[in-house]
């Protein structure tokens, strides 16, 4: 298939969205930076050139201040909190989980009120009061202590689950981890996209990208490039900041 076959299909539903005087809505979350890497120099200057606000999900405990330093440049980035050191606490043979029930509750919260703290500490007016738990797994267990840790929003992936704080899930994620390890087929990935915005034009939620920019093939590269040349200037279609989501509460309730 060629590159117009492959978008096609995109382009034709953004068109149907426009005629109805709908919007489609896309944010983006990026996971597991840490500090300034050519990977990430790329991510910036391509989500930059095509003005696309991008929610970083960084790990708090290996973090620090060349990250903050990198991000001056980068005024379209806000960070998250990505738990506390990415470290798995499940037994072998589980699912791998920092914020399971495998540690005492003290344990598991303190590790979140420290990497809020410390992010927040870093990055001030950057930062938002969200947790990206690793893995995108919490225990169901500490969902309700997080409005006292301090935090405004969660974000793991898939549809979201009713909780007290604001629920902002990511949905399409571009990266084949159980398979090859690299880029998603992109026809498959543009067929995700149309069902996710199916959904949202029913009332679910907007188009959430996953990426993590430290393990991109030049595939999910150019994934990226296409998808925002296709969206970015594209009237029919929204890139939201995340605080344009965690204000209007997205998902709580549900
Ligand atoms: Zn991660």
């Amino acid at each position: 298939m060629t590159y117009a076959q492959i978008w096609q299909p995109l382009v034709e539903e953004l068109a149907c969205l426009q005629r109805a005087g709908s919007k489609a809505e896309f944010w983006l979350r990026d996971d597991d930076a840490v500090d300034p890497t050519p990977a990430l120099d790329r991510l910036l200057d391509l989500t930059g050139e095509f003005a696309v606000p991008v929610t970083l999900a960084v790990i708090p405990a290996l973090t620090d201040e060349k990250l903050v330093v990198r991000l001056h440049e980068a005024p379209h980035a806000t960070v998250a909190i990505h738990g506390w050191a990415h470290r798995n606490h499940a037994p072998e043979g589980h699912k791998k989980q920092e914020l399971g029930a495998h540690r005492p509750r003290e344990a598991v919260l303190d590790d979140l009120a420290r990497g809020l703290s410390h992010v927040t500490g870093l990055h001030g007016a950057r930062a938002v009061p969200m947790l990206v738990p690793p893995w995108n797994r919490i225990d169901a267990g500490f969902v309700s202590d997080l409005v006292s840790a301090g935090f405004e929003a969660l974000s793991v992936y898939g549809p979201p689950k009713q909780a007290s704080l604001a629920v902002i899930n990511s949905n399409v994620d571009i990266m084949d981890w159980h398979g090859t390890r690299r880029c998603r087929d992109h026809g498959l990935l543009v067929q995700d996209i149309i069902a996710q915005l199916q959904h949202a034009f029913d009332g679910g939620e907007p188009v959430g990208l996953l990426t993590h920019h430290l393990v991109h093939d030049e595939s999910a590269w150019l994934f990226l490039e296409r998808l925002f040349a296709v969206t970015a200037r594209n009237e029919a279609c929204v890139w939201l900041p995340i605080k344009t989501l965690i204000g209007r509460g997205a998902g709580k309730g549900k």
